[in-house]
């Protein structure tokens, strides 16, 4: 059974991801408004009423804009942990009681993809990443995180590709426009990934088995696609990792669908 994942969008402006393996698709996160989320799910061959369940990273806006929306206008439930749900209940509108699913720590299934969330290191109240596995595919996840650490990585491994944030490069956000604290913010391992970091933890991943790395989350204002993709690919390379040939390496669009991986 083949997996396909779609990121459709991946920025602080928005975030959504589709998985699917043929019989069941399912959305991490619902960083945009309902219609652009159904739009996006039409373009990649897919119908907002088709899916058998939203998951939910943590509570920012970026993260859960449509979410209510799409639960309620095609009865979809969605699935987060208690602390997120608490903090994210008030802003997402009523949602039915059957379509409130509160996750634990431990791996559960939808259909038949088995989901292992992966908690992280972020400002938000119980921030996690997921892994999705279905037969002997595995993607996952890791965005929204101010570092990387030996669990995150241990329970990436495996995965066939990773959607791996490269939030911002250093001497940008150094140097750029943002205000003081929001530099410190995002600078703080409860912040976002900087491409230094994404660069070590793509090699961790290498080494872990991972084989394919999608850059996700880049700053429109901190740093720049190409800076990414080549921060990261020179660390693989002095790590002897050739991109290309031991692992593929791409950056995920911003604010339009970056394509769909197929994973045989
Ligand atoms: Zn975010
Ligand atoms: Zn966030």
């Amino acid at each position: 059974m083949s997996l396909h994942f779609s990121p459709l969008l991946s920025s602080s402006s928005g975030n959504a991801s589709l998985i699917s393996n043929g019989q069941t698709s399912i959305l991490v996160d619902a960083g945009a408004t309902g219609s652009i989320l159904e739009k996006m799910l039409r373009d990649v061959g897919q119908n907002a009423a088709n899916l058998a369940g939203i998951l939910i990273t943590h509570e920012h806006v970026d993260h859960i804009k449509g979410v209510g929306v799409l639960s309620r206008k095609y009865n979809l439930p969605i699935y987060a942990n208690s602390a997120t749900w608490e903090q994210m209940q008030p802003k997402i509108g009523e949602i039915a009681l059957h379509n409130i699913r509160i996750i634990e720590k431990t791996e559960f299934f939808i259909r038949n993809f088995c989901i292992l969330p992966i908690p992280l290191c972020h400002d938000a109240a119980d921030p996690v990443g997921y892994s999705i596995m279905s037969g002997n595919r595995k993607i996952s996840i890791l965005t929204d995180t101010g570092k990387i650490s030996e669990k995150m990585l241990d329970a990436a491994a495996g995965s066939t590709i990773v959607l791996l944030e490269a939030n911002h490069d250093l001497e940008m956000l150094k140097n750029g426009k943002y205000p003081y604290h929001l530099k410190n913010r995002i600078l703080s391992s409860k912040g976002h990934l900087s491409n230094i970091k994404a660069g070590a933890a793509a090699v961790e991943l290498y080494q872990r088995g991972v084989r394919g790395i999608v850059l996700g989350h880049i700053s429109s204002q901190n740093n720049i696609k190409q800076l990414a993709y080549h921060t990261v690919l020179t660390q693989c390379e002095q790590a002897g990792i050739i991109i290309g040939k031991d692992m593929a390496l791409t950056t995920a669009n911003r604010k339009s669908i970056t394509g769909t991986f197929q994973l045989k």
